[in-house]
């Protein structure tokens, strides 16, 4: 498949160009430039995640990955999950379903599409000469998940920026206590959009990109977004088995819109029957209010209990604006300009009524994802984490008016990741998987700079 930036750059990337590099030179994001799907059935229970992965990746990957390396390295970046469907899926009552996405290596989902892209960057990178300077922000769960995914890379250094103090103690520990000698952890005195704003400045600084070969693991990374195909379909299969007349739907805990586009891939390219995407956002709603409305407005971050929501600006709407206006990249550029000066998009009624077919958004306040907690644990006998009750208090709230569908919704951090907040809910601290019992012992590494631009890059130039 062939890839191009959604803001009207005409060049035309492949896969592993667009796997190596991230963003686009305009500052666009990569998209496929025609969706030729290959015609195969993948709608068999009997598919294993792996399978799917498979069916799906193969589909982008053109003379990039050969058929055979692309089985090797799925293969590779599964096996670390501790369990052995990677993604289960668990019936908890009538018709709502929990997609168990948090058993990879740092507990979040993100370990799905990074253990991938790892895993793809080193396999790309063998052969060359230059190594790959890896910058991402992270409101928390990237951070770990990318660390992880590159520590052992021979051929790439990693920088991961966090909002200073507004990422959990665990989670910065998941990043500051990784020993290896290529990866640097940077705290920013700013928010999670600072963090963001200044990767993405990077990524188009010509002089910087003249000395170092830049590359990306946020979700503005296409590869990031393709590994999350797999599990809406691996999952809407199990489902559709035994319910064979009820509509699917899939409810997302949302803050780039990355792992919702992914879904928005799974229904509208690869043609799987699902119903509704629900998005469920926190206080951080701007994607809820414009499912409602139409109007995309930026307001300020609030810092809620589900930090990896707590976000305004989702870079991955960019890529459904360029659905939306028929894959136009000089209206998704006017557009996406107008809305650094303005902090506004009114999409026309055309785009609006599209997605009004597909999604359907709701806001959770913090009342409702403690008490989504309580329910969980009493009605469910499950513990989960803030982002998960999120998005199960979405899914009663649709199950509610839509009573003989079925939602799966989508489970995307194990709880002892957010102890804290759990515990304020259930009176007791979540427990952790094995491997990480240690971890508040470890030393830790990171440094604290500014909110400013050159201090960043000064950073980054001076130790890579
Ligand atoms: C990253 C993250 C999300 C949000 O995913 P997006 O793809 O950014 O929408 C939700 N929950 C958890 C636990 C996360 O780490």
């Amino acid at each position: 498949m062939k890839f191009i930036s959604t803001r009207g750059n005409k060049e035309i990337k492949n896969f592993k160009q667009v796997t190596l590099r991230g963003l686009a030179t305009d500052g666009g994001l990569y998209v496929p430039k025609d969706w030729k799907i290959e015609k195969k059935n993948i709608l068999k229970k009997s598919l294993s995640f792996e399978n799917i992965a498979f069916e799906v990746i193969k589909c982008f990957t053109g003379n990039s990955l050969k058929k055979k390396k692309l089985k090797e390295i799925i293969s590779k970046s599964y096996e670390p999950f501790r369990h052995n469907e990677i993604t289960p899926l668990k019936h908890l009552d009538k018709n709502n379903f929990l997609l168990e996405l948090y058993h990879g290596p740092t507990l979040a989902f993100k370990d799905i599409a990074l253990q991938f892209l790892g895993n793809t960057f080193d396999e790309f990178l063998e052969k060359k000469e230059k190594k790959l300077c890896i910058i991402g922000a992270t409101s928390g769960d990237t951070g770990s998940a990318a660390i992880d995914a590159v520590k052992r890379n021979k051929f790439s250094s990693i920088f991961i920026l966090h909002p200073y103090r507004r990422v959990s103690d665990f989670q910065r520990r998941q990043m500051t206590t990784v020993k290896s000698k290529n990866v640097f952890n940077i705290a920013v005195k700013g928010t999670f959009d600072d963090c963001q704003n200044i990767v993405k400045k990077l990524f188009i600084d010509e002089n910087l990109n003249s000395q170092l070969r830049l590359g990306s693991i946020n979700s503005i990374n296409w590869t990031r977004i393709m590994a999350q195909i797999s599990y809406y379909i691996f999952s809407y299969n199990k489902v559709k088995e035994e319910y064979k007349n009820k509509k699917v739907s899939f409810c997302v805990p949302t803050g780039n819109f990355g792992d919702a586009f992914a879904g928005y891939i799974a229904k509208e390219k690869f043609n799987v029957p699902i119903n509704k995407i629900i998005i469920a956002t926190n206080k951080n709603n701007i994607l809820d209010r414009f499912f409602k409305t139409g109007i995309y407005k930026k307001e300020k971050v609030y810092q809620t209990m589900s930090p990896s929501m707590d976000i305004q600006i989702a870079s991955n709407f960019e890529r459904l604006l360029y659905d939306l206006y028929n894959q136009d990249g000089n209206i998704i550029n006017d557009l996406m300009n107008d809305f650094s000066k303005n902090g506004i998009i009114k999409v026309n009624n055309k785009s609006f009524k599209k997605t009004k077919k597909i999604f359907l958004s709701f806001s959770i306040n913090e009342k409702e994802t403690m008490n989504s907690i309580l329910h969980a644990y009493k009605k469910n006998q499950i513990i989960v984490d803030p982002h998960t009750a999120v998005g199960l208090e979405a899914s009663r709230k649709f199950i509610k008016k839509n009573k003989n569908d079925i939602v799966i919704t989508l489970a995307t951090a194990h709880a002892s990741k957010f102890s804290k907040a759990v515990s304020t809910v259930l009176g007791f601290n979540p427990d952790f998987p094995q491997n990480y019992k240690n971890i508040f012992k470890l030393n830790e590494k990171f440094i604290i700079l500014e909110n400013s631009y050159e201090q960043i890059k000064n950073y980054i130039v001076k130790n890579t």
